[in-house]
């Protein structure tokens, strides 16, 4: 047998020749179309996110070739001041290839609103009443005041306040809440908070106004600590004390001032608006020559050698003011106080004697202070006595000053204003040459006619007019 051996092998045709052929080319046409077409695409991801009013800037396209980027056409209308979703669009086009990119940017509320509490985060609150809320407002980036869509919680130590924004944005605050009282009792004096009583004369209460937050009977908790001694010229103490239920504390103190009453059938001489330099002198010479005292409420006129004379020959100094303007002293407390000062300062330089005793120029009762501040004298004669003065005002008008100009109808006007019932507080003034002129024959009267003569000091009881401003 014969045995036909067929070699097996791969026929190529023509066919198969030109096919392979075919792939090859269009294999690298393929390859070489990879190589020149540009890669365009977004910088940073297709979808962002941005809150609302914030600033946005598109991070642009890029290109991955030896290509440069050329003839973009750039929509972007991104508006992030309203809320919504906004296409940024980038067109490329080159010799032979045109791109279309698009971006999706998402405006956004991200911010939470803001509860902003009135009061404070821990409050405390009286332990026999309610928590009364004290208020809060929530405010939002996108939605405004949205005070009223919070939602309150309370519970017994914490009240929790939560608020959502129309776009879910979530906020919460909390207050603690204490039911602890922390508040002091106030206190106010009734009546003066200086008071003068004679000597074995009778103190009246006139008590305390107090207030709790949280204790309506905090009277009952008062106590008046009082060193008042009526059988002795001192300064005295009344201190009022109150304490709550929460052990909360408040005190206020009176002064009570013992006084010596001025005398009936006594004359008090007083002088004001010196020193003056030919007048004053001669009036304290007849003082001496009679051997009688009188007090002198003095300016910052004159000579120091007469103030220090004054005090050498045994008479009372007090303090009248330095300038003795009322458009001056009656225009402010302050004013007052800094001239009085002025001679308050001149008595001491000059005497070692710190006086408190002072007499208002025109007399507490002025009216003329009105034309430079309404009240001012209501308000000075409470001052006085809380800085330690003690003001005196008279209760016979020599005149001298006014309608008194001769000799005679000074010593008359004095003699008729005399009383045996009651002290004489006379008003006189040692810059008038007709007050030096009658004095002696004043003097020689009320000698003969059983009157003594007394000086005020510290010690006496002021006298006060009846206010008019
Ligand atoms: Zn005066």
């Amino acid at each position: 047998m014969k045995i036909k051996r067929k070699v097996k092998g791969r026929r190529i045709s023509k066919g198969t020749v030109f096919i392979n052929v075919v792939f090859s080319i269009v294999f690298f046409f393929v390859f070489f179309l990879f190589l020149i077409v540009p890669k365009v695409h977004l910088t940073g991801n297709g979808v962002i996110t941005v809150n609302v009013n914030s600033k946005y800037q598109d991070q642009g396209i890029k290109i991955d070739s030896f290509k440069e980027l050329k003839n973009v056409k750039a929509i972007d209308n991104v508006d992030t001041s309203r809320l919504g979703t906004y296409k940024v669009e980038y067109i490329y086009k080159d010799s032979f290839f045109k791109y279309y990119l698009q971006r999706k940017v998402r405006v956004e509320d991200l911010e939470a609103p803001v509860i902003t509490l009135k009061g404070n985060k821990k409050e405390y609150y009286c332990p026999n009443k309610e928590y009364e809320e004290l208020g809060y407002i929530a405010y939002d980036n996108v939605d405004g005041d949205i005070t009223e869509l919070v939602k309150v919680f309370k519970n017994r130590d914490k009240i929790v306040y939560e608020i959502k924004d129309s776009s879910n944005n979530k906020s919460t605050v909390i207050r603690k809440i204490v039911a602890k009282d922390q508040e002091n009792p106030t206190m106010v004096l009734n009546g003066d908070s200086t008071i003068f009583i004679p000597l074995n004369g009778n103190y009246e209460e006139d008590g305390v106004s107090v207030f709790d937050n949280c204790d309506n009977n905090i009277e009952k908790s008062l106590k008046t600590i009082s060193n008042i001694d009526n059988t002795k010229i001192g300064d005295y103490k009344i201190t009022y004390k109150v304490k709550d239920s929460g052990n909360n504390k408040a005190s206020i103190t009176r002064n009570i001032k013992v006084r010596k009453n001025l005398e009936p059938n006594t004359i008090y001489l007083t002088f004001d608006d010196g020193p003056r330099d030919g007048v004053t002198d001669k009036i304290l010479d007849v003082l001496k020559e009679k051997e009688v005292k009188a007090t002198f409420f003095v300016t910052n006129n004159g000579s120091d050698d007469l103030i220090k004379r004054i005090v050498s020959e045994g008479h009372s100094i007090g303090i009248h003011t330095a300038s003795h303007r009322y458009d001056v002293i009656y225009s402010s407390v302050d004013n007052y106080f800094n001239d009085l000062e002025i001679v308050r300062k001149r008595i001491y330089n000059l005497t070692g004697i710190d006086t408190n005793l002072i007499r208002f120029p025109g007399g507490s009762s002025n009216t003329i202070s009105k034309k430079y501040s309404e009240g001012i004298m209501s308000i000075l004669v409470k001052e006085v006595l809380n800085k330690g003065y003690q003001y005196y005002d008279w209760n016979v008008d020599s005149g001298d000053a006014s309608f008194a100009k001769d000799k005679m109808k000074l010593y008359n006007n004095v003699i008729n204003s005399l009383s045996h019932d009651k002290y004489n507080v006379i008003l006189m003034h040692d810059t008038k040459v007709v007050t030096m002129e009658s004095l002696s024959s004043i003097i020689d009267y009320a000698s003969s006619n059983g009157y003594r003569f007394d000086v005020l000091t510290a010690e006496i009881m002021p006298i006060g007019q009846k206010l008019n401003n």
